[in-house]
């Protein structure tokens, strides 16, 4: 890329306070001359025969055909005959991997100050393939489905990023002292792509085990790789180990290069529309997208203004303890620009 020439994102704001969140990005982005121009698409109020969703053809092609964007939360409606949002755009764009960096932000305290870990988790089976059913009356049985090609394809991300960003050690949770043949399948998978990396250090912890090191001792981790349910967990966990849902960005990886950012947290309608919402997750899940387009610059810049307005801890929204709002929050970002 040259750097200066726009770079066209797709923008999908998102529901309740994901326009107020996603407009805080945009300010941000301005301040900074960050060179992205925004597509932005919403969620439509009919379903779209072609996607059989609220999400339309349209705005998965514009993701298909800029290759990065950024979205705030979705709230799926409650009802029958569509597929719900997030789900998606994981199956239409094939987003395999969801990545998150969690490190433990200087100036806010939490019960840990050395947080720096990365959870990747396969985004595309698993318990979460939606084959659920009724045996009989009073049974039901869910399948959980795990490809060789599916965990060859995560484990090659998760050593590829660990190679590239510096890191030592990819950690493979599992369960397969119970679940012999799909984590089985999983680890075999990570095992075949840790010979590749001989460089990295390749270790397996059973999932409750890493629970429990992880509250003990997050520092014990480096980049962890994991199939779909336990990485929507412990996720989550790393989440809370850092100060929450409203801190946390992500990232999630698909076929040919794509990559949608997205904070974690869901939509807040308790909040939404009263201008509390902390900005911080999708500002920092923007940054990642800005590191994945090399404008790393750019990154840097909006990055350190983020922990620098939330260490100096005049302006922090409620979340946080503080009393500003999501606009005091953004201007001060802009200001330590
Ligand atoms: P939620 O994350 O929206 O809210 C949980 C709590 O965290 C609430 O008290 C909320 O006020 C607070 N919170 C969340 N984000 C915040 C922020 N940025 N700043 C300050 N406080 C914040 O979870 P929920 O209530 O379980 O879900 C609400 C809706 O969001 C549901 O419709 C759900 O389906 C959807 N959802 C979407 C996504 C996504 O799009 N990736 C993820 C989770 C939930």
């Amino acid at each position: 890329f040259c750097s200066q020439a726009p770079i066209r994102a797709t923008l999908f704001p998102g529901d309740g306070i994901g326009p107020e969140i996603a407009e805080s990005v945009k300010e941000v982005f301005r301040e900074a001359e960050v060179p992205i121009e925004w597509e932005e698409h919403y969620v439509s109020k009919e379903i779209d025969p072609r996607t059989q969703s609220f999400l339309t053809w349209e705005s998965l092609e514009s993701v298909r055909q800029n290759g990065v964007g950024l979205k705030g939360p979705m709230a799926t409606p409650i009802g029958k005959g569509h597929r719900s949002l997030n789900l998606t755009l994981r199956k239409e764009l094939n987003l395999y991997a969801n990545v998150r960096p969690c490190y433990s932000l200087p100036g806010y305290k939490t019960r840990y100050d050395n947080v720096d870990l990365i959870t990747i988790r396969e985004n595309t089976e698993g318990e979460y393939s939606g084959l659920e059913h009724q045996v009989v009356r009073g049974v039901v049985e869910s399948l959980k489905i795990i490809t060789r090609q599916a965990s060859l394809r995560v484990a090659e991300y998760a050593f590829h990023y660990a190679k590239t960003h510096g890191r030592e050690r990819v950690s493979a949770i599992h369960k397969a002292n119970i679940m012999q043949k799909t984590d089985g399948l999983f680890l075999k998978c990570c095992r075949e792509v840790a010979e590749k990396y001989p460089e990295i250090t390749y270790e397996e912890v059973v999932i409750d085990n890493c629970c429990m090191m992880l509250v003990k001792n997050p520092a014990l981790f480096d980049v962890l790789v994991m199939p779909n349910l336990y990485g929507d967990i412990i996720s989550d966990l790393c989440a809370g180990l850092i100060g929450g849902l409203g801190l946390t960005p992500s990232c999630n990886i698909g076929e040919g290069g794509i990559a949608l950012a997205e904070a974690v947290h869901g939509s807040a309608p308790d909040i939404a529309g009263k201008n509390l919402a902390n900005p911080t997750a999708l500002l920092l899940s923007a940054v990642t997208m800005l590191r994945h387009l090399k404008l790393n610059d750019k990154a840097d810049r909006i990055h350190d203004a983020i922990i620098n307005t939330i260490s100096e801890g005049k302006y922090r929204t409620a979340d946080l303890g503080g009393t500003s709002t999501t606009t005091e929050f953004t201007k001060a970002i802009c200001d330590h620009l």
